[in-house]
C-alpha cells in the first residue's frame, strides 16, 4: 500500500495528492501559487487520520451499540419464551382439570339421562299406543 499524503490548498481549497510530504524543491499550489510546506502536509495528515480514528471508534461503538442491543433482544426473548412456557403449562394444568370435570360431569349426565330415559319409557303408558291404535283399525 503506498502511502499518499493528501493536501487541500489553505488559500483557494485545491486538493492534491502527494506521494512523499518532502521534496527537494518547493512545491506550491497550481492553481493560486501559495507554498505548501511539509508542516501543513503533517498537519492536514494528522487531522486525517484523527478523523480516520475516530470514524473507526464511532464505528465500534455503533458495533458494540448494536452487540447490546442484540443480546438484550437475545434476553428478553428468553424471557418471553420462559414465561410463554409458564403459562402453557398453567392452561395445561387448568386445562386439564376442566377436562376432567368435564368429562365427570358429561358421564354422570349420561348415566343420569339413561336412568331418566329408561325410567320414562318403562313407566310411560303413552309408548306403546301408536301400535296398538293402528292394531285396532
Ligand atoms: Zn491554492
Amino acid at each position: 500500500m503506498s502511502l499518499r499524503y493528501q493536501y487541500t490548498c489553505l488559500r483557494c481549497g485545491t486538493r492534491m495528492e502527494f506521494r512523499s510530504r518532502v521534496t527537494l524543491r518547493r512545491r506550491r499550489c497550481p492553481q493560486c501559487g501559495m507554498q505548501i510546506t511539509p508542516q501543513e502536509i503533517d498537519r492536514q495528515e494528522r487531522v486525517r487520520l484523527e478523523a480516520a480514528a475516530r470514524a473507526l471508534e464511532e464505528e465500534a461503538e455503533r458495533q458494540e451499540e448494536a452487540a447490546d442491543e442484540a443480546r438484550r433482544r437475545a434476553s428478553i426473548a428468553r424471557r418471553d419464551d420462559a414465561a410463554w412456557w409458564r403459562s402453557f403449562n398453567e392452561v395445561l394444568t387448568v386445562g386439564g382439570v376442566v377436562l376432567i370435570g368435564a368429562v365427570v360431569l358429561g358421564i354422570v349426565l349420561l348415566v343420569g339421562g339413561c336412568c331418566l330415559l329408561g325410567g320414562l319409557v318403562i313407566s310411560s303408558p303413552t309408548a306403546p299406543q301408536p301400535m296398538s291404535s293402528r292394531s285396532l283399525r
